[in-house]
């Protein structure tokens, strides 16, 4: 059985806004006051880990230690088939390496491979972690497809290249609450919600 979370404090581990704004629009009915560790400027831990779980509890981590309090972390990458799962567990450093998403997207519109096989997904790995070192670990997979120009406005990252499958629009072209429906991080908060805060 998974712990339960009755503490009225939570903070989100992560100095990625649009990240933020997903998870805390999802928490709004559990009446428990949210911050982010950017709000509350706290460090922001290098991704050192190999796989997307070391790197969620690293941030989970960090935040815990600085705050005393209970954190919530998400570690996640788009993973593309004809790329053979890259960028993955790098994909925030592969946008910064390579001059931005604008460019990534320029990039990718142009790869042969891609232009063959188009299918990709969003993974993430979530870590709810209490001060006493109690942890609860949940996972959530999008399947979709990229496109080319990207489109849309709202969302963030890989947001204007990403297709949900089932849908015929971009994350970017969703709102908030409709990407939410079928977002990696909705999958794992669900479960997460379900087990924890019910
Ligand atoms: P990290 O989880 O902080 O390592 O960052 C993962 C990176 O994956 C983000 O910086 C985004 O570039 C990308 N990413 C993760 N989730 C999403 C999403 O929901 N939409 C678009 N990009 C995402």
């Amino acid at each position: 059985m998974a712990r339960k979370f009755t503490e009225s404090h939570l903070i989100i581990a992560s100095h990625n806004q649009g990240k933020i704004d997903e998870i805390s629009h999802l928490l709004v009915p559990f009446k428990v006051k949210v911050t982010s560790s950017a709000a509350l400027k706290l460090s922001e831990p290098e991704e050192t880990g190999v796989t997307y779980l070391e790197n969620a509890l690293l941030k989970a981590k960090t935040c815990v230690d600085e705050t005393g309090l209970p954190a919530l972390s998400d570690d996640s990458g788009l993973e593309v088939e004809a790329l053979k799962g890259h960028p993955g567990l790098h994909t925030a450093p592969y946008a910064k390496e390579h001059g931005g998403y604008e460019k990534v997207f320029e990039l990718w519109a142009k790869n042969a491979e891609i232009q063959k096989n188009s299918k990709a997904s969003f993974y993430c790995v979530q870590v709810l972690l209490w001060p006493d070192g109690h942890q609860e670990i949940f996972e959530g997979r999008v399947k979709g497809k990229l496109t080319f120009p990207p489109r849309g406005a709202y969302g963030h990252g890989y947001d204007p290249i990403f297709i949900p499958e089932g849908f015929n629009k971009t994350a970017a072209e969703m709102s908030l609450s409709e990407k939410n429906k079928v977002s990696h991080r909705f999958l794992a908060l669900q479960q997460l919600v379900e087990s924890c805060f019910k």
